[in-house]
């Protein structure tokens, strides 16, 4: 199966394979960074964003001289905003370490920040032909089916395993084109549910479909309950500008811009917790309504709460990192997507120059 299998997927991939913007490009940033931006997201929302984070930071240089803040605003309302932040840091390493060219070997590329062994071998095997695999969600499920593996593939010796098959699988000739195949029949044929084996250029040595049982693969590991965190946040106004603070550098939301407020120790009070939150920027506050509710789910928890409408007063002056801000600002700053719905949901806002933030 090895050697027709590469032989039968590969006349396929270029019948059947979607013409997508980002695999018309040959130049390695931007295969970089259409690998680091569309995982976990699916192709239809990613692509407009790849589109605009090209338009907007063109080569890696020019990525490497944005501020964080100007690449965390290009990614705003695409999430797992630690992709972007590794993404800005690694532009910055090619810069510095590798005279702005991209590596070009997958054991050079996985020095670089954030970058594991799927996005250095899909680097590494589309831009410059390295013969090595770049297995996603979608290759894995593919092979887990062909070779009957049990299991959860995503981790340990399964995982282990299927590496080993794919590394064997990958042709000399247009390693790039194979790995890519692969994952195009995940997403297109062999899908989680309901895959359309009779369209399958593999189903004979499919392993999974000789059985009957195609579903039956992978296997995944039950995932632990996500803990539910209460939140609270404030929307307060003053003179039609609303008060913003810059979340911490590291952690959840890092480094954007959001509502004050935050995740709710047991046994506190929202309106006493959003008090002190207020009283740290140096203001006085009271709720005098609700805004609206707020549900999220991360990865690994979810945040439930609410949003009040506070009546905050004192001091003029703000410290770092909170800002009176202005439409312009609102325009200008990466702002957690959903706070920014409560803000745009305030009606017109006040135009005036941005405050310095
Ligand atoms: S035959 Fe069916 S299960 Fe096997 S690879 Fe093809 S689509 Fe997936």
């Amino acid at each position: 199966m090895d050697a027709s299998l590469s032989e039968r997927l590969l006349p396929w991939y270029r019948e059947h394979g979607r013409d997508l913007a980002f695999r018309r490009s040959r130049d390695p940033y931007a295969i970089l960074v259409s690998e680091v931006l569309l995982q976990r997201t699916r192709v239809a929302s990613g692509l407009p964003y790849y589109e605009r984070f090209l338009a907007r930071f063109p080569t890696v240089g020019d990525l490497a001289r944005a501020t964080g803040e100007e690449v965390l605003k290009a990614w705003e309302g695409l999430g797992f905003y630690g992709r972007a932040r590794n993404l800005h840091r690694t532009a910055k390493a090619i810069v510095a370490d590798h005279d702005g060219e991209v590596p070009r070997r997958s054991a050079e590329l996985r020095t670089l920040p954030g970058i594991g062994d799927y996005t250095a071998g899909a680097v590494a095997s589309i831009a410059f032909g390295e013969r090595v695999p770049a297995v996603d969600g979608n290759a894995a499920r593919v092979l887990a089916r062909v070779f009957r593996l049990g299991g959860d593939v995503s981790r340990g010796d399964a995982r282990r395993r299927l590496m080993a098959i794919a590394s064997r699988l990958v042709p000399e000739g247009d390693p790039g084109a194979f790995n890519q195949a692969l994952m195009e029949l995940g997403a297109t044929v062999c899908r989680p549910k309901a895959p359309r084996c009779p369209a399958c250029p593999i189903r004979e040595g499919c392993g999974a479909y000789a059985d009957g049982e195609p579903d039956a693969y992978p296997r995944f590991r039950a995932r632990a309950r996500v803990p539910v965190v209460r939140v609270a946040f404030a929307l307060a106004e003053r003179d039609g500008k609303v008060l913003l603070v810059r979340r911490p550098a590291a952690g959840l939301l890092a480094g954007m811009w959001g509502l004050p407020g935050g995740e709710l120790p047991p046994r506190r009070s929202e309106a006493a917790v959003l008090r002190g939150f207020l009283r740290d920027l140096g203001l006085t506050a009271r709720t005098i309504g609700v805004a609206g509710p707020v549900e999220h789910a991360f990865s690994h928890r979810r945040w439930q709460g609410t949003v009040y409408r506070v009546k905050a007063s004192g001091s003029a002056r703000l410290p770092e990192g909170a800002i009176w801000a202005t439409a312009l600002d609102l325009l200008r700053l990466p702002i957690v997507p959903f706070h920014r719905r409560f803000l745009e949901a305030r009606g017109p806002p006040t135009v005036g120059p941005p405050s310095p933030g």
